[in-house]
């Protein structure tokens, strides 16, 4: 199974996108952690992309793309994975369907937080790129770029939308249910 997780900032998409990945037994390919692993074992690559997370503004396609490629490559993607964080724009989009296919994902799980629990949230998770001028930045970003991706996608008939609020087993739960496991 091929699953993409798209939602906002905060919505909750990591921690779902692995609880769902361990009872599917697929893998779970999230490109925030890459890129936050080599920034702190100190790579070429995180040092090209360090200062542009810490604003919260995108890595260049270019580079995402290409790390993705590798990443799908590996023997645990073979069976199945879920994407979660790629792609975030229309051009990873594009790159995705080249490599895949365009039949390739079978499910396409929106996670849906009102805007207001988002900025509470990303504010008292405290993570080093969870500053308030980031939070917003990252918020505006995703309005921009990423969020046209549902319509892209609702387009192929694929998407469940699933609300994230609530507690975290419950989601989880929800998302199971809407992919009918
Ligand atoms: P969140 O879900 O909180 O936005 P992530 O862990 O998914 O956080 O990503 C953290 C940061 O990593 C992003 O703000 C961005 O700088 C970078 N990043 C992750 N995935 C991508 C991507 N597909 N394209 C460009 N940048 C990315």
């Amino acid at each position: 199974m091929r699953l993409l997780f798209l939602g906002p900032p905060g919505a909750g998409k990591g921690t779902q996108a692995e609880r769902v990945a361990k009872e599917l037994g697929i893998a779970h390919v999230s490109t925030g952690e890459m890129f936050r692993s080599h920034v702190a074992k100190g790579t070429s690559l995180g040092s090209k992309v360090q200062a542009i997370m810490a604003a919260g503004d995108l890595v260049p396609d270019e580079i995402t793309i290409a790390m993705l490629h590798e990443r799908i490559a590996e023997s645990d993607a073979h069976d199945g994975f879920i994407l979660d964080g790629f792609p975030r724009t229309l051009p990873q989009a594009e790159a995705l369907d080249d490599e895949l296919g365009q039949e390739a994902l079978d499910a396409v799980v929106s996670l849906e937080v009102p805007e207001s629990e988002l900025i509470e949230r990303l504010l008292s998770r405290g993570r080093e790129d969870d500053t308030e001028e980031t939070v917003r930045n990252r918020l505006a970003v995703y309005s921009a770029d990423t969020e046209p991706l549902i319509a892209f996608y609702s387009e192929r008939g694929i998407v469940s939308d699933v609300t994230g609020v609530g507690d975290i087993d419950e989601v989880t739960k929800r998302i199971l249910d809407a992919l009918g496991h």
